[in-house]
């Protein structure tokens, strides 16, 4: 269901909207919901600027499960924020590239993943703004 709703290259191309899958970003790739969030060599480097345990193996489902069993306990009460928050800065990326034409770079886009966790932090529960200062 998530690699139908999202529209990315592949959707769009078997949807006939678009005549190439091609990764924007030129990686000689076809942009797929694992790409996108993995596979990519841009959205590797965001999750490895965090130091998350993160495969270019996993679906975007496992985040949210059999990724969980391997994070430090400390950062389980704020994991799910911080996955979100990265994949939505990937999709912002992808989209400010697709529709801008403005670069990828990665510290940019880390800093912008950042931004949105401290924004979101303010809508947290007093307990998970405890495990988000460790
Ligand atoms: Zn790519």
């Amino acid at each position: 269901m998530l690699k139908i709703r999202i529209k990315v290259r592949t959707t769009l191309h078997l949807q006939g909207v678009i005549v190439s899958d091609a990764c924007p970003y030129g990686c000689g790739c076809s942009e797929t919901v694992h790409h996108l969030a993995f596979s990519c060599p841009r959205a590797g480097a965001v999750w490895h600027a965090f130091g998350y345990p993160v495969s270019a193996n996993y679906e975007v489902q496992d985040l949210f499960t059999s990724v969980k069993e391997l994070i430090p306990s400390a950062w389980l009460r704020i994991w799910d924020t911080m996955v979100v928050s990265i994949l939505w800065n990937l999709w912002q990326a992808r989209n400010r590239k697709v529709f801008d034409n403005v670069l990828f770079i990665v510290p940019m886009v880390v800093r912008q993943c950042q931004d949105t966790f401290k924004l979101w932090f303010f809508r947290m529960k007093e307990i998970e703004k405890k495990a988000a200062r460790v």
